[in-house]
């Protein structure tokens, strides 16, 4: 966080990019560094890079949330992002680009996803509860905003240690 480039607008993709050794690279680097901190998704922006790619996967073996439903290896390219269900719900969210903090964010509870996958093949996908926070906070990377952006109280910011001593429920939070 105060990286600028978190705060911009991503580029998209061209079809040509997304195919490109040089994006299998960059995909490679996203799931290692998504591994190495134990993380459930994770944008290209976090990385350095100001494009429109993110990387979903939620892992039994997350660190970060052990007790969590599992889902397939998600490759966003060039997401349009459509709320389906207005009825907000609440995680404790966190950020890797945050670390060390959680706070409380209320968002939309099912959305729809236009993209492009790895093959730049175009794909829509409905997702909804704990998934749907995933994709909107992940989403919300590739136009420069964070998490503690969408925030209604920041007064529930707090710092992971103190979330385990008030014993927040680990189930609750989101990467
Ligand atoms: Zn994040």
């Amino acid at each position: 966080m105060g990286n600028p480039l978190l705060r911009k607008e991503a580029k998209p993709f061209t079809e040509e990019e997304i195919i490109s050794e040089e994006t299998k690279v960059l995909l490679e680097d996203m799931w290692d560094s998504l591994e190495e901190a134990g993380g459930i998704g994770l944008a290209a922006p976090q990385i350095g890079v100001s494009k429109k790619l993110a990387v979903i996967k939620l892992s039994e073996e997350s660190d970060r949330y052990p007790d969590m439903e599992t889902s397939e290896a998600y490759v966003i390219f060039n997401p349009i992002i459509n709320v389906i269900d207005r009825e907000l719900q609440g995680f404790w969210e966190g950020c890797l680009s945050v670390p060390g903090l959680r706070g409380y964010v209320e968002r939309p509870r099912k959305v729809r996803i236009d993209f492009l996958d790895e093959n730049a093949k175009e794909r829509t996908i409905e997702v909804e509860d704990f998934l749907a926070t995933v994709f909107q906070h992940e989403l919300d990377h590739l136009i420069g905003k964070l998490y503690v952006d969408r925030m209604e109280d920041v007064s529930t910011l707090m710092f992971e240690d103190e979330m385990i001593l008030q014993e927040v429920s680990e189930e609750e939070i989101v990467d």
